[in-house]
């Protein structure tokens, strides 16, 4: 082995074992271990970078009206009780046949108008925002590139690396971001684990809550939904092959959750 090689394979496992020790954290909400290596902050550089593509550039932005005031105004109210200080942009999409939602990470959300026909209510369209925001909030997205980081090997993991140490070069960081394009469109395409989901309901939840608005929409919000979305299920219930489960599981979370914000919520609109 040339003493360079030796160099770069003692580099790489000083990587390997500072990494091993930051591999494991928790979602703060649930208590939960996970594996998310991706500085936040360059999470949220990726969610930026890719809201415009994953918006504007497909579908027009309606800019008033009383559906957009209403996506507004859930939006500030998730997003205080998230107590995120994200640079929150709430966004309504002028597509009538999309019925979904997403929220890229750093707070990006994004509302397509034919989600409005299932929610038929704002205390149903605020669930679906704070499942949304909860996925952001836990940083699923960050566990997914993850995910994506060891699948593709060593090499990557090292740059996610130097990059959490603020040592990548323009270049090499440029070529990392290439690497993880794909995955930079994330919250509207790839799907979320089953996990993910039922973690984001929870949060999602909970959030709702603590924002003044009726929980016992959430799970008659996901019976519509199931009976409305047979042919091509949204991102939120893909990996959700049982409706009645969720909403079941739901019903048993609210009281829960409601004993554990009394006193923390927002006065209702
Ligand atoms: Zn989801």
């Amino acid at each position: 082995m040339t003493p360079a090689r030796a160099a770069r394979c003692v580099a790489l496992l000083a990587v390997l074992a500072v990494l091993g020790l930051a591999a494991c954290s928790t979602v703060a909400e649930t208590g939960r271990r996970r594996i998310a290596w991706l500085p936040e902050s360059y999470m949220s550089e990726l969610g930026a970078a890719a809201y415009d593509e994953a918006t504007s550039a497909k579908y027009p932005v309606i800019q008033s009206g009383p559906d957009h005031a209403m996506v507004q105004r859930i939006g500030k109210r998730i997003a205080e009780a998230s107590r995120k200080d994200y640079a929150w942009e709430f966004r309504l999409l002028d597509a009538k046949d999309e019925v979904n939602a997403f929220c890229l990470p750093g707070g990006k959300v994004a509302v397509y108008t034919g989600l409005l026909k299932v929610t038929q209510n704002e205390d149903a369209l605020a669930c679906v925002m704070g499942h949304e925001v909860a996925h952001a909030i836990a940083e699923h997205g960050n566990e997914r590139i993850t995910q994506g980081l060891i699948q593709n090997g060593v090499l990557s993991i090292t740059d996610a690396a130097l990059q959490t140490w603020g040592k990548m070069s323009d270049s090499s960081r440029e070529s990392t971001m290439e690497a993880l394009g794909l995955a930079s469109q994330l919250g509207a395409i790839l799907p979320f684990s089953r996990e993910h989901e039922s973690e984001a309901d929870e949060i999602g939840l909970r959030y709702m809550i603590r924002a003044g608005y009726d929980p016992y929409e959430a799970p008659k919000l996901w019976e519509r939904m199931a009976a409305n979305s047979k042919d091509r299920p949204p991102e939120f219930l893909s990996t959700h092959p049982d409706p009645e489960n969720r909403a079941a599981r739901l019903e048993q979370l609210i009281p829960k959750l409601l004993a554990e914000e009394k006193g923390k919520r927002m006065v209702p609109r």
